[in-house]
């Protein structure tokens, strides 16, 4: 991180920095000390506990409540996918793993629908048809297939627990999913129609 005080705030969606407004310190072992303050986003004042170490600004920030958001999503994604994916990174941020990986399950069936797929089907056959249809590859199918995975064991109370690397791993697929299904293909129409433009 390039400054100790920025943070990509989860409610204004914005890189911003904490400003300090309040704190107290603690002795822990060795002679060292923990922060704890009260910090508020420069942007929509949102305020966060955080918890630094030997320093109460400009010190690394070993926890915030809520955390900082842990990436952005890009807007050339479909608006209801959209949603879905960034209610999903709300859910990480705040350590919620099992409904990060439920949501972005309901992102890719979004994207599946959103493709063409028949409605009321079963996620697991929307993506078949996806395939079969050429829409997408093996390599997106095998993708959309491991987040629906991790997904339904989160949807499901006997099926195994979501951990945090879990639903990191689904947040990083679903990822390149809609950068290959969404955010790619912008682009390239976006590239088509400028080089069309300088010709005419
Ligand atoms: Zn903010």
């Amino acid at each position: 991180m390039a400054d100790l005080n920025s943070i990509y705030c989860p409610k204004c969606r914005c890189h911003t920095n904490l400003i300090y407004r309040a704190g107290y310190e603690r002795s822990i072992t060795g002679g060292k000390y923990l922060y704890h303050a009260v910090e508020e986003c420069n942007n929509c004042q949102q305020h966060f506990l955080t918890i630094r170490l030997n320093g109460q600004y400009g010190k690394k920030i070993l926890k915030s409540y809520p955390e900082s958001l842990p990436k952005t999503v890009n807007s050339l994604i479909s608006d209801s996918v959209k949603k879905d994916f960034e209610e999903a990174l709300l859910c990480q941020s705040v350590g919620a793993y099992r409904g990060a990986a439920v949501l972005a399950r309901r992102a890719v069936q979004l994207t599946c629908l959103d493709k063409g797929a028949k409605k009321g089907e079963k996620l697991h056959k929307q993506i078949e048809e996806l395939f079969d249809n050429n829409i997408i590859t093996q390599d997106i199918k095998d993708w959309a297939d491991e987040v629906r995975y991790i997904g339904n064991d989160a949807a499901h109370p006997n099926k195994e627990e979501v951990n945090k690397e879990d639903s990191e791993d689904i947040l990083e697929l679903l990822e390149s999913l809609c950068d290959v299904l969404y955010v790619a293909p912008a682009r390239a129409a976006k590239r088509k129609q400028k080089r069309k433009g300088a010709a005419e």
